[in-house]
């Protein structure tokens, strides 16, 4: 008899643990996986599917906009908030419903409940009772949070709340600077609601290179986004006619809505992991190795509850990799290197790589290669709006270590641009590149000149 009921358990069917679960459960090992909401977690259910398809739904006024420069007649276009949210979760619930075909089609054991560890080998999921497992994948992903510190934060909602408004705000704060906060403050005010973003910080998007950052908050601004910047909420109170948000630099604003898009958290409560002696690192994440393993033998880790990089793709390669070195004996690692990724902001924002700070951190002396420009499409339409596309060269290898493009479709080009970086291509090699006109991709193959910023005269 086996001395387990699973060979393994996952907790968590969200991008990582699914994949995981799928590809142990192939090989011919018993699997069982626990999820305590909709299968499909973060990603599918309260991230970036049903964010995209708002993006989507909102980018239209901006389309209306320019199809009358291109002699469109759209008059009396209409946004009806109840059939767009009913479409998504018609959506939404179809993707869930793949994932759950696709873990039984694999042969893994699906639990509704939430699991928490009793021991390394032994855990209980709520209405189900309990199982032991050789071999146990955490899984559980991370939690929008609120700043509870702030008297009347409760008053305000997170992004997962975002994606169930009964009805659309005339008026909304958001509170945060990071990709999130970025995202649907361009989806509300897309779709007609007067926007402020509030950040502490001095800029936007922490992390992302500093001519991105400052590019993209023009850009919002000159779509109509108020964007605040050095101060944070003091307290929030309910007014007669809506929320009073207070902040430390002694203004208010009144909105319907407030968002927080402060961050988010690895999702550890209730999971019993002292139980099982597994390890946390400063930031409350699982501790890993490179190969997921927590500090105890038989037990694993993967995507943001171990807040390594926070996207779908990598907790999927993650979880695959995972598979491959427990389940099909071939060590494998992924690495984090190169990972680009996409910001669906109004513009949007591709990148990958080094920012230009991290780049002369990290090699000292760099060539920068920029260029501001505007999209061919608004040509016609008088919009002010510019794209830019930049490149970070370590000076000494000649190789492309950053590449950044704010524009139309830089989330698609970013993909491609990642594949050549990921490969170590040079300066040389990706001038070589012949471009593809007339797109505003080509740009990224035909600048030749090095930037030099204004009053710094000729520098490395
Ligand atoms: C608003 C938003 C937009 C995003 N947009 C993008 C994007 O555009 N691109 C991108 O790459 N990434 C995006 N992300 C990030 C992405 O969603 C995550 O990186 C990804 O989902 C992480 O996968 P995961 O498997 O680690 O966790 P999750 O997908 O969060 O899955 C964890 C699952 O575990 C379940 N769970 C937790 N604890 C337990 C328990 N004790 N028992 C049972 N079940 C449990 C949860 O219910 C959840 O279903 C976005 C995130 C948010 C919030």
């Amino acid at each position: 008899m086996a001395k387990y009921d699973y060979d393994l358990f996952v907790i968590g069917a969200g991008s990582g643990g699914v994949r995981a679960a799928r590809l142990a459960a192939m090989s011919g090992a018993k699997v069982a996986i626990a999820e305590e909401d909709r299968v499909g977690g973060t990603c599918v259910i309260r991230g970036c599917v049903p964010k995209k398809f708002m993006v989507y739904a909102s980018e239209f006024a901006h389309h209306f906009k320019t199809a009358k420069g291109y002699g469109w007649t759209v008059d009396n276009a209409r946004f009806d908030w109840p059939t767009f949210l009913a479409e998504k979760d018609k959506e939404i619930a179809r993707l869930s419903g793949i994932y759950v075909r696709n873990l039984q089609n694999a042969g893994a054991e699906l639990a509704h409940g939430k699991a928490k560890l009793l021991d390394a080998h032994t855990l209980e999921i709520d209405k189900v009772g309990t199982k032991t497992a050789d071999k146990i994948l955490i899984s559980t992903g991370g939690q929008a949070w609120r700043p509870t510190e702030i008297p009347g934060a409760e008053l305000g909602i997170t992004s997962k709340e975002a994606f169930h408004l009964t009805e659309l705000p005339k008026r909304i704060v958001i509170a945060g600077g990071g990709y999130i906060a970025v995202e649907f403050a361009g989806i509300f005010n897309g779709l007609g609601v007067e926007t402020t973003l509030v950040y502490r910080g001095p800029n936007i998007l922490r992390g992302f290179d500093d001519d991105v950052r400052s590019h993209v908050t023009e850009e919002m601004e000159k779509r109509g986004i108020k964007v605040v910047l050095g101060t944070q909420h003091a307290s929030v109170e309910k007014t007669a006619t809506g929320i009073l948000s207070k902040f430390t630099n002694g203004h208010e604003h009144e909105s319907d809505v407030l968002m927080w898009a402060v961050g988010r958290r690895p999702y550890v409560e209730g999971l019993g992991l002292e139980k099982a002696g597994v390890e946390l690192n400063e930031a409350g994440a699982v501790k890993v190795d490179e190969f997921s393993k927590t500090n105890v033998d038989n037990i694993w880790a993967v995507g943001d509850v171990t807040d390594r990089i926070n996207l779908t793709p990598v907790a999927i390669r993650e979880g695959a990799a995972f598979a491959e070195t427990v389940f099909y004996d071939r060590p494998t690692s992924f690495d984090h290197e190169m990972v680009a990724s996409a910001v669906f902001s109004q513009p949007p924002i591709g990148s990958v790589g080094l920012s230009e700070a991290d780049a002369r951190h990290k090699y000292g002396k760099v060539d920068i290669y920029l260029s501001r420009q505007r999209p061919m499409k608004y040509t016609f339409t008088g919009s002010e709006e510019r794209a830019l596309l930049k490149l970070v060269v370590d000076c000494e290898s000649q190789k492309v270590v950053g590449c950044h493009v704010v524009g139309p479709d830089s989330p698609e080009i970013i993909q491609m641009a990642a594949i050549a970086m990921k490969m170590g291509v040079t300066k040389a090699q990706w001038d070589a590149t012949c471009a593809v006109h007339p797109t505003l991709a080509e740009e990224l193959v035909t600048m030749r000149e090095k930037y030099v910023p204004m009053g710094l005269g000729q520098v490395a």
